[in-house]
């Protein structure tokens, strides 16, 4: 898939003397979401399909040493924070080379990992010895059973063991990600949070989104944020927003009495976009300004061509200039992305 719209060129000169990466609405993008891989060794439902998966030929991924490239070309626009994921990061061969040479990057003050945990017992200690330390471990309940069921596949037990190696290697910034879907996970919120507060690890909700590439996605089935506020509530006691919170970071936190945290990322009730910084590369080498963008810009064939810094920089400007405002995910005129969430990395 290359642009899907006709592309407005960036005004001349365009507004990167403060090597500010700046959009039309005045936004500045720091952050870069890279996907290593759309493949995954489970299958939540709300991402992919049981069955007929449709993944990118291995031959069309992007190697390590094209997103470092592609980094390095970023970096004087002002991204200075990263997050690897996927389809599931950890099936990438060698990713601890990839995260080392991000690391050795002195101008990424923030590099982190999504997973899905299932292979994370054996490869956290590897992570870890390359430079990682932020780890983000998708969870949504604590039950064999409904796990079974949302993913399609039984690998609670090792999700579990995952968690614990991590704890055990050393890294002290994990965060659990748990999709929240009313009528299916309300019995998960207390259960997660608690087992989280036991840890010293923050809960992020995350309301589900309509990626699923199958259209399950209804507004009648997002758990919200206030709905799940109020859950915790009776549950641990007050909780309050926390003040001076990052406004461009995607979740919202609130605090316990004791000053523990719970996340939401509440893109469907609450939606963030006008303080969205984030840009997305898909393991194909697609950049995208939104997750839910109907456009996007190929820039593999620029690496494949050995394309200069300035050309790679003139890729991603036109690109974040071309950023509209936000999704539309409240309103009737919503169109969901024909790419599912494996395929764009979440
Ligand atoms: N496989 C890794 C994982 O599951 O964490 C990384 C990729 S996954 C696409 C990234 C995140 O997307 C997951 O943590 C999951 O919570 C979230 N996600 C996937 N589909 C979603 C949907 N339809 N709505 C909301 N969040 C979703
Ligand atoms: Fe795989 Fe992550 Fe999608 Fe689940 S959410 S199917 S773990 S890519």
């Amino acid at each position: 898939m290359t642009s899907l719209i006709e592309i407005a060129p960036p005004p001349t000169p365009y507004p990167t003397t403060s090597g500010r990466l700046i959009d039309s609405f005045g936004r500045v993008h720091s952050d870069l979401r890279i996907s290593v891989t759309d493949r995954c060794n489970i299958r939540c439902f709300y991402c992919m399909p049981e069955q007929g998966a449709e993944f990118a030929p291995v031959s069309s991924l992007l190697t390590f040493e094209q997103i470092v490239r592609f980094v390095s070309a970023s970096v004087p626009l002002g991204i200075n924070k990263i997050r690897l994921t996927g389809g599931e990061p950890l099936l990438r061969p060698k990713l601890p080379e990839l995260i080392a040479a991000l690391t050795e990057m002195s101008a990424i003050r923030d590099l982190a990992l999504t997973t899905n945990g299932v292979l994370l017992r054996d490869l956290a200690q590897p992570l870890y010895d390359a430079g990682l330390r932020r780890l983000n471990i998708h969870l949504d309940t604590l039950d064999r059973e409904p796990f079974r069921s949302i993913t399609r596949r039984d690998d609670l037990a090792r999700v579990l063991a995952g968690i614990e190696a991590a704890g055990k290697v050393g890294f002290h910034s994990i965060k659990l990600n748990a999709v929240a879907i009313k009528g299916l996970t309300e019995q998960d919120v207390v259960p997660l949070v608690r087992f989280g507060r036991e840890r010293n690890i923050e809960v992020r909700f995350i309301e589900f989104m309509p990626l699923d590439g199958q259209q399950l996605w209804s507004m009648d089935r997002v758990l919200t944020a206030d709905d799940m506020i109020a859950m915790l509530a009776q549950e641990f006691g007050s909780l309050a927003p926390v003040p001076d919170g990052d406004p461009r970071a995607p979740a919202t936190e609130y605090e316990f009495e004791d000053g523990d945290r719970v996340g939401f990322i509440a893109s469907v009730s609450r939606p963030f976009c006008l303080n969205c910084n984030r840009l997305r590369l898909t393991a194909d080498g697609k950049l995208r300004y939104c997750l839910f963008a109907r456009e996007e810009t190929d820039v593999r064939p620029l690496l494949h061509a050995g394309a200069s810094e300035s050309e790679l920089q003139s890729a991603i400007t036109s690109t974040v200039w071309r950023k509209w405002i936000g999704h539309d995910i409240n309103r009737s005129s919503f169109v969901a992305p024909q790419r599912p969430m494996y395929s764009i990395g979440g």
